[in-house]
């Protein structure tokens, strides 16, 4: 019955919505039929949602942020709404296959690594969960880059996603908003008047985000930038079509790319704009909403909350003072009030490259009335606390500091793990916690076990299914109930059979694509995230080339396979995380075509790691490097992905590494290095590089063999800079926790030789994963920073 159903609906899409005929259509039309037959199946769930939300007056979260990385979407969907099955049969009938379609839809890329990605997870949990929310974001006609290497070195081509048709949006061309930028401010009858000198509309695009088991639907409403005037029928009719169209391509820049690094400051005036677009008409969007049920905003704060993921959306906070007090005359300190009752600000870094600032003089010319009420919101909180120190002014040094600026604007601020919660509180935010005390809290990462086990995972969900029974994917707590069987060896045998499966998959795929042969009774052992040099893929690598060196120097000797597996992109302006690229891709160069080295060490780094590439590589994963230099990763949620699809990790005490060992257990994790107190101490001794590498016999062979050209015969010096660096600078202490590492390394080796040991480890880790869904992060915010209810 739904088969046929489901069957009908997509052939008749794909007649009427898509225009094809069914012996002509190609598998990019069959996806099209079928993405549309089952939003059709959203709609209602959808509607329904809504209308509670409305009926029960309920609060609303707006979860605003400049990233939503959600990969794909047609079997997020189905699987979703319970239609995986169902999908699968109904296209069989019709001659199609369900994978193939699903793997030929791009993802949705518009976020460029944890971030992003969390705010994908989060968008889904709230929708498991029925907390009715609405996420805001711009719809970038270009998301993050994609990668190739060409001759090892990354090559960035534009991303093309909106060439084809996005079947999941809804153009909502009815609600748009003006957006104004720079012009002059004005006071009219003691009342300030901001005259905008430029102006773009927001236009909305919305996606619903169904959750588990299709009980609730919200939605993603993305904004696209839209001229105000179309373009200029005088100069067209003269001719000049390239003037006359020049206002509209002007417009439409703001939402046409993302910004491809979101761990250094720029400060660029196209993103200032892009950042108050989206905030701005977010902000326009919930007041117009709120106040078709709400005679005046005077209880907004009950009926609102809004987060900022991350200080990129900030600006959110002095544009809701202005239409309060600008448009609905309202006092400015009532409206302060009320905002900060609205507003929750997540910290994710503590790396000052990437901390917001932008001068007071681009912040005065493209949004002079918003910098006059941040000025006004410094000046209320320096009477409000006389003895504050200088150091916690949102304005100082002729530049506004938007981290001070997000946590003054907002009633909670929260890290992103408890080791990150604790140095925002002791060293970032220190003098604004004392003033604020309780303010600032935590709420650990989490990642959804929907996409991440059920979708990514099938072998392994389905075995979780025939052992604890159906339904965890809601209540991930319940994994624990695998840990009994982690003692009986037919389960284990399953759950490593699964794992063998998923890694045959992965050896074939890399064998098609890169053209390497690797074995999968090898260990894989995986580093797949940005690269950036805190995150020490470089330390991988030149432990990759010790390992390398030991086969060389004992050819005859026993070594544990391993297949070193790398994946990420760099920031395209990032020279030293590209030198670290080129690096990996010469390593893996010369050691798979070294014939004495074998079966032993491979080095494989597929281009263009992406959400895609993420569900296909993380359930292969023996091995999962979190190698972060302590105190620099706030949490990492690749960390989860991979433990709970049964990875052990090789891990620093760093952002939520440090839960998940508490987690599964000291004795099922490789700790390794520094604390990041440690760190600090470490840093303080100027020569700590030397004499890190001065005691490495392996380290400094290592770094000798680079300087020598021995991964760049053709150029000997390239890799100079790096050996440079790790003698003289070093600032991430890739040497000084080297040695550490190896012996983890070898601790590692010895683990994966006794099998069993190993499959026990690793299915425990599954079983103890339970706390890291987000599901659990987003009940933690509904209680703790939004005051939200489930409507369920
Ligand atoms: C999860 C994820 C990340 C974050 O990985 P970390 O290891 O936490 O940095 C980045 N990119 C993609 C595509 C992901 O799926």
């Amino acid at each position: 019955m739904t088969q046929d159903n489901l069957r009908d609906d997509i052939l008749h899409h794909l007649k009427f919505t898509v225009g094809k005929d069914p012996g002509h259509a190609s598998s990019y039309d069959w996806r099209l039929a079928l993405s549309f037959a089952l939003r059709d199946r959203i709609v209602e769930p959808w509607f329904a949602s809504t209308r509670k939300t409305w009926k029960e007056d309920r609060k609303r979260v707006f979860y605003l942020s400049m990233e939503f990385l959600i990969g794909r979407i047609v079997e997020d969907a189905a699987i979703n709404l319970g239609l995986q099955d169902t999908a699968r049969a109904a296209l069989a009938e019709l001659g199609q296959d369900f994978d193939a379609l699903a793997d030929d839809e791009p993802d949705a890329a518009l976020g460029n690594g944890g971030l992003g990605r969390l705010a994908a997870c989060y968008m889904e949990s709230m929708a498991t969960i029925g907390c009715p929310g609405y996420g805001y974001g711009i719809r970038y006609e270009h998301g993050l880059f994609r990668q190739r290497f060409e001759a090892g070195r990354q090559v960035e081509t534009p991303e093309d996603w909106l060439t084809q048709r996005h079947p999941w949006e809804f153009e909502r061309p009815e609600c748009a908003y003006t957006i104004g930028f720079k012009g002059d401010v004005h006071e009219v009858d003691g009342r300030a008047v901001w005259t905008p000198g430029e102006t773009v509309i927001a236009s909305a695009y919305d996606m619903p985000v169904v959750g588990w088991q299709g009980r609730w639907a919200n939605t993603l409403r993305l904004w696209g930038a839209m001229p105000t005037t179309l373009f200029d029928l005088e100069r067209f009719n003269r001719g000049d079509f390239t003037a006359a169209a020049e206002p509209e391509t002007l417009a439409r820049t703001i939402s046409r790319v993302l910004y491809p690094d979101d761990t250094t400051y720029q400060g660029k005036e196209l993103r200032l704009k892009q950042e108050y677009f989206m905030a701005s008409a977010a902000i326009q969007d919930i007041l117009r909403r709120y106040l078709e049920s709400h005679e005046d905003l005077s209880q907004l704060d009950e009926h609102v909350a809004i987060q900022l993921n991350d200080t990129h959306p900030a600006l959110a906070g002095p544009e809701l003072i202005r239409l309060m007090v600008d448009e609905h005359a309202m006092e400015f300190d009532t409206a302060m009030r009320i905002a900060q009752g609205c507003l929750g600000y997540t910290n994710h870094t503590l790396l000052p490259e990437a901390l917001e600032r932008w001068s007071t003089w681009l912040m005065g010319t493209v949004l002079p009335r918003h910098m006059q009420i941040i000025e006004m919101i410094d000046a209320a909180h320096a009477t409000a606390h006389p003895d504050r120190p200088a150091s916690v002014a949102i304005v100082r040094g002729n530049e506004v500091h938007m981290g001070e600026l997000s946590f003054i604007m907002a009633h909670k601020v929260n890290g992103v793990s408890a080791l990150h919660s604790g140095l925002v509180k002791s060293t970032l935010f220190h003098e604004l916690d004392a003033l604020h005390p309780g303010r600032i809290i935590n709420v650990t990462n989490g990642i959804t076990p929907r996409r991440w086990l059920r979708l990514a995972n099938p072998g392994l969900a389905d075995l979780i299914s025939e052992t604890i029974g159906e339904g965890w994917e809601a209540d991930l707590d319940r994994l624990k109930g695998l840990e009994p069987h982690a003692d009986d060896a037919g389960f284990l045998d399953r759950f490593m059979a699964v794992k063998r499966a998923n890694k045959a998959a992965v050896s074939n795929w890399v064998s098609a694509t890169l053209g390497v042969t690797v074995s999968p009774d090898a260990m894989f052992d995986v580093q797949v995230k940005r690269i950036h040099e805190y995150k020490r893929q470089l330390m991988n690598v030149l432990e990759t080339i010790a390992q390398w060196h030991e086969i060389k120097k004992n050819p005859g000797g026993d070594f544990v396979p391993r297949v070193k597996v790398f994946g990420g992109k760099s920031a395209p302006g990032y020279a030293v995380a590209k030198e670290i690229i080129h690096l990996i891709n010469d390593v893996a160069r010369v050691v798979n075509n070294d014939p004495e080295i074998g079966d032993r060490l491979k080095v494989v780094y597929p281009p263009n790691y992406n959400v895609s590439m993420a569900e296909t590589l993380i359930p292969a994963a023996d091995l999962s490097e979190q190698i972060s230099t302590a105190g620099k990763e706030a949490s990492g949620t690749g960390n989860m992905k991979l433990s709970l699809n049964g990875a052990l990790t090789i891990g620093t005490l760093d952002g939520a590494n440090v839960e998940i060992r508490e987690h599964v257990g000291a004795e099922n994790f490789f700790l390794f290095g520094m604390t990041a107190e440690e760190v600090v101490q470490r840093r303080k001794n100027v020569n700590h590089a030397r004499m890190a590498i001065e005691a490495n016999d392996a380290l400094r062979d290592v770094l000798q063999l680079l300087a020598e050209g021995r991964f760049s015969p053709e150029q000997p010096d390239r890799y100079h800079g790096i050996v440079d660096r790790m003698w003289h600078h070093d600032h991430y202490l890739v040497a000084s926790d080297f040695a550490d590492y190896q012996r983890a390394q070898a601790e590692v080796d010895a683990a994966f030789l006794d099998r069993d040991r190993w499959a026990r480890m690793a299915a425990l880790n599954t079983a103890r994963m339970g706390f890291f869904s987000s599901d659990r992060s987003i009940r933690d915010y509904m209680r703790d920073v939004w005051g939200a209810e489930s409507a369920l």
